[in-house]
């Protein structure tokens, strides 16, 4: 079946210097050839192009295009990319244009990377790579985004399915020959690789979510009783340089998020606004959400008040443990007594309202979340989606190890490497592909 010819803009929208148009498909030289007025370009070589509309015949911009003749180009198909003014109108014309080529179309969303795994360019785990790369919003994701989209991460879940298919086979050679034509020991031999393999799983699905965590951002839970402070402590490091994207709104109205760049590890604060002590109702409210939010938080900054110090609010104290940071807040009204411990925690003596201690505080901060997100030598799963899998392959891995029956072993092996076959989408992936690529942008 011949594939339609797909195009959008790969650039961000918006007025800017350039703006990239990408084309893939078996029409992208024609259409390339008629909005240039001309035969296609050298491959791979920036030509300069007048662009125009090839029905109404006018011109539209000047730019240059490129030409990637399959199956050397991103997609795998012919590509064409060409790059013009980033102007709206520019952009809007030469979209129109292309739009009127016959059999060219609006691509979808992650349909240019879907088309370059379904064409071999790149394994699943490498497409969500490069979505992670475009998302990016701090070094250290950057890094993990990169080396996911180079390959490290296929290469390491390749290598673990290769070993299988090759325990599989030497079952399957058990299952099928006499013992007297097979080397001694083979079953042994499987049985041995299949609690190695199910080890190194369980050490790789045992890193606490650092992949994850780096790829999500960190999440830390403001606590604290009403009018310690919490909001204000929030705004104040929204203000800083250090946050990336300013409040935005999260699912309940009540929850604002603050991303902050730490050091090149993301964190994201959320505190609960206007959760006041207005009557007891909304104050139990107000208890238990914050216990709920603590309680799915990987870090709690709990907030107390140094107005009423050393009086300390005993709710917020009880939900101090090793995953908090404490701090004192209003300390402009009077100093506290260092080192000061609640809850068995240093506490951070800080004044959302003039800054004093918030660099010291947030010092601390910036080593809890570099902590949670460090890598621990091997590459770290990035997904719940390879989460998931993995845990079926370490099932199987098991079971087959604790499968009398050499035939019954074989067919938890098959069901293992099946299971690390859909990371990489090496196998029955179809049902998975839509989720996956719905998350992209178009035009990538
Ligand atoms: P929340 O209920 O914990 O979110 O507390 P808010 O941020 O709304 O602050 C409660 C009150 O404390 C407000 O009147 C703030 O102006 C005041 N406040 C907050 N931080 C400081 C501070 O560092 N120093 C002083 N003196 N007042 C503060």
């Amino acid at each position: 079946m011949k594939k339609d010819t797909i195009f959008a803009l790969a650039s961000g929208g918006g007025r800017a210097g350039l703006a990239v148009v990408r084309v893939s498909g078996p029409g992208a030289g024609g259409a390339l050839a008629a909005l240039t007025g001309g035969g296609t370009p050298l491959a791979r070589r920036a030509t300069r192009v007048t662009v125009g509309d090839p029905v109404s015949g006018d011109t539209l911009d000047e730019g240059l295009a490129i030409w990637f003749p399959a199956p050397a180009s991103f997609t795998g198909e012919d590509v064409a990319e060409l790059h013009l003014h980033g102007g709206r109108a520019v952009v809007a014309s030469v979209l129109d244009a292309l739009g009127g080529c016959p059999g060219l179309r609006v691509a979808e969303p992650g349909e240019f990377t879907r088309r370059a795994f379904e064409n071999g360019k790149m394994d699943l785990t490498a497409a969500e790579g490069l979505a992670d790369l475009v998302a990016a919003e701090t070094a250290a994701q950057r890094r993990q985004a990169l080396r996911q989209m180079q390959g490290e991460l296929g290469a390491l879940y390749e290598g673990w399915r290769g070993r299988l298919l090759d325990g599989l086979a030497h079952l399957e050679a058990v299952i099928d020959f006499s013992d007297e034509d097979l080397p001694g020991g083979l079953e042994a031999a499987v049985a041995g690789e299949i609690s190695a393999l199910e080890a190194e799983i369980t050490g790789h699905l045992g890193d606490d979510r650092r992949g994850e965590r780096l790829r999500d951002g960190v999440y830390l839970a403001i606590i604290g009783p009403p009018n310690a402070g919490k909001s204000s402590l929030l705004n104040r490091l929204a203000r800083r340089d250090a946050a990336i994207v300013a409040n935005t709104a999260g699912t309940t109205r009540d929850v604002i998020e603050v991303h902050l760049d730490l050091g090149g590890y993301p964190l994201v604060m959320a505190d609960t606004a206007g959760l006041r002590a207005g009557g007891d109702a909304v104050e139990s409210e107000g208890v238990r959400r914050a216990r709920e939010r603590a309680a799915n938080a990987d870090l709690k900054l709990a907030v107390f008040d140094r107005e009423v110090w050393p009086d300390v609010d005993a709710h917020t104290a009880e939900l101090v443990d090793g995953d908090t940071v404490v701090a004192i807040n209003k300390i402009d009204l009077g100093p506290v007594e260092a080192p000061t411990l609640v809850g068995g925690r240093p506490a951070f003596g800080v004044s959302a309202l003039d800054g004093t201690g918030i660099d010291a505080m947030l010092a601390e901060l910036e080593n809890q979340v570099a902590a949670r997100c460090l890598p621990s030598g091997s590459p770290a799963l990035t997904r719940v989606r390879h989460r998931a899998a993995l845990e079926d392959c370490r099932e199987a891995l098991r079971r087959a190890g604790g499968a009398g029956e050499s035939e019954l072993a074989a067919e938890d092996l098959r069901l293992a490497a099946r299971a690390l076959g859909r990371i990489t989408g090496r196998v029955d992936v179809e049902d998975i592909l839509d989720v996956i690529f719905r998350d992209f942008c178009i035009g990538k």
